[in-house]
């Protein structure tokens, strides 16, 4: 099931943003957990991962915190619903390099830039827009 919309509270979307000022000028990075609920991926936390590559202008998720997450997730019922990362000196749209990696992952991507957080996926291998409710 193809999940159209992505429910985060404000919290979490405040966390995202903390994260983006404390790593400058590093790309920070980390994991949604949730449910998807019918056509809703609904968030429940946002957890923030260590960037392998700590650069300016990508990011890895650390695979060892990465699949820990996972783990935990899916041992109380929940699912990795999305990822985010920060865009520290541009705006929040995927890069080619983010382009690439969302063919391979294509879950909810949230990114977040200088002009504020949207959420992307691929679908169809188009990317989309996700709306944010
Ligand atoms: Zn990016």
């Amino acid at each position: 099931m193809t999940t159209s919309k992505i429910s985060i509270a404000q919290e979490h979307l405040s966390l995202i943003l903390e994260e983006l000022e404390s790593n400058r000028p590093f790309e920070a990075c980390g994991v949604l957990v949730g449910i998807n609920e019918g056509s809703v991926a609904a968030v429940k936390r946002a957890v923030p991962v260590s960037n392998s590559r700590r650069t300016q202008y990508s990011f890895e998720l650390d695979p060892t915190e990465f699949y820990r997450i996972w783990d935990h997730a899916e041992k109380e019922g929940m699912d990795v619903v999305g990822i985010y990362h920060t865009h520290p000196a541009n705006a929040a749209r995927p890069s080619e390099w983010d382009k690439k990696s969302m063919r391979n992952f294509p879950l909810i991507w949230i990114i977040a830039g200088i002009d504020g957080v949207f959420a992307y996926r691929f679908v169809k291998e188009r990317l989309s827009t996700v709306h944010m409710v």
